[in-house]
């Protein structure tokens, strides 16, 4: 089927796909694991879409509830007034949101993607800095070798160089150094036993930049985009008691951890480390219509809304906070999630996981594999110093011979749908293996 008419008129994200043209990969249709590509082809899903699509694809549930909603309420305005599916979708993420049963952040905050949530996020912290009375604590710190999404407020703190390069910075952002390097070349399962003083580099930047300019401290609980890099044991209650020593809020960005990626709800549950805030989005929805969430505990959103120097005259929502389409699937999502056990599949194929991915040591390239819930990062070495180049011809191998994996630098990173079959990740792990058999 000729799928050449469309290309020159679709202007693609420039950061994807640069050989586009000569080599165009084309995704049709989807349905449970496997996309199919226009050539016909089917393609077992590796990587959930974009770590997103948590269900599986094509979901029935997800798609008439949306058509439902569409032709009974398609919009309605988000500022000083509501709509009922929306109240009714942060309850019911209240009932599951991150911090177990007698402490969940239950406060919930409508956005449209994760970047809109990270921005969100980063904003309700200093705006809940000035309400308690710590109006000079602006400044927000992140992680090299973190991913925020690309809004202003999330290349700040996030670790892509040449986008901090290029844009300008939110003042004041700073940076946590080589926060995961012990975990690296080490072929862990789970969590790295050492290393938990890693997270001491925050009180160099407290006292760098003094405790009373910062914010707020945001890390993903598993840096995902950026080569899956897991959080040594300790490490992130090391922060949480650093960042309560300087009163600094702790937001965990769980756009990739949250909604059963890990074997709990979220990566907050699974660690036992309860920050502040919590961004989300991506499984929120099964990726079926764009939207995301921000969990805050009552502490947050109290002093926010009713505090003395109460911030509630501050501007901040978005025409699509809580749209009543991606309500409706966010909603059918959560039965999925729940009817199906989707929040603990993770944990009970975790040893599968492990073990099925970490067979792959010794094949050529390999210089480091790590896993955790259904997450895996598989390291390569560049070639000829070019980084990425030999990541980025498995990936094309990999596509033709029906598997869809994702590289970021060298590193090859799965999330398959949660509903994957024990005989489908031996799929990724014979597939993959064969493609780095052939790569030079
Ligand atoms: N935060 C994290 C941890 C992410 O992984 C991503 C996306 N990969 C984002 C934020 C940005 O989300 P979006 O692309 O929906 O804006």
């Amino acid at each position: 089927k000729p799928n050449a008419p469309v290309l020159d008129s679709y202007w693609m994200p420039f950061t994807a796909n640069r050989q586009f043209k000569a080599a165009p990969r084309l995704l049709e249709s989807a349905e449970g694991m496997h996309y199919t590509a226009t050539d016909g082809r089917k393609i077992l899903d590796g990587t959930a879409g974009l770590w997103c699509v948590n269900a599986g694809h094509g979901r029935r549930q997800i798609a008439a509830a949306v058509e439902r909603q569409l032709t009974t309420l398609d919009y309605a305005p988000s500022f000083q007034m509501g709509h009922p599916i929306a109240f009714d979708f942060a309850e019911r993420l209240a009932e599951i949101a991150p911090g177990g049963p007698d402490n969940r952040l239950d406060r919930v905050f409508f956005t449209g993607s994760g970047s809109e949530s990270v921005d969100t996020a980063l904003k309700i912290a200093i705006a809940h800095q000035r309400a308690i009375g710590q109006g000079t604590r602006t400044r927000l710190i992140g992680r090299e070798r973190g991913y925020h999404g690309v809004g202003f407020g999330g290349i700040s703190v996030g670790g892509l160089v040449n986008n901090r390069r290029v844009f300008p910075q939110l003042a004041g952002s700073d940076h946590l150094r080589h926060t995961h390097d012990l975990a690296r070349n080490a072929y862990v399962k789970g969590q790295p036993e050492h290393g938990a003083e890693l997270a001491d580099d925050l009180e160099r930047l407290v006292a760098l930049h003094g405790a009373e300019t910062i914010a707020a401290c945001i890390v993903e609980p598993v840096a995902g985009s950026t080569g899956v890099l897991v959080p040594p044991k300790g490490y992130l209650d090391r922060l949480r008691a650093i960042c309560d020593r300087h009163g600094i809020l702790l937001i965990f960005d769980e756009v990739i951890t949250g909604f059963g990626r890990l074997g709990a709800g979220f990566a907050t549950d699974y660690f036992g480390v309860r920050p502040d805030i919590v961004t989300t989005a991506k499984g929120l929805t099964n990726g079926a219509i764009p939207m995301g969430a921000v969990f805050t505990s009552r502490a947050v959103h109290d002093a926010l809304m009713h505090g003395p120097e109460s911030q509630i005259e501050l501007f901040h929502g978005y025409t699509y906070s809580g749209h009543p389409a991606a309500c409706a699937a966010g909603l059918a999502t959560l039965e999925i999630y729940r009817d199906e056990g989707l929040f603990t599949r993770a944990a009970e194929l975790e040893t599968a996981w492990h073990d099925t991915l970490h067979s792959l040591k010794g094949l050529p390239h390999i210089v480091d594999i790590r896993t955790i819930g259904l997450i895996a990062g598989i390291e390569l070495a560049s070639r000829d110093g070019a980084v990425g180049a030999r990541a980025y011809d498995v990936f094309v191998d990999c596509f033709q011979k029906g598997l869809l994996i994702r590289v970021t630098g060298d590193i090859i990173a799965f999330s398959p749908p949660l509903i994957i079959e024990k005989e489908q990740i031996g799929e990724i792990v014979s597939v993959l293996g064969d493609a780095l058999k052939r790569a030079l």
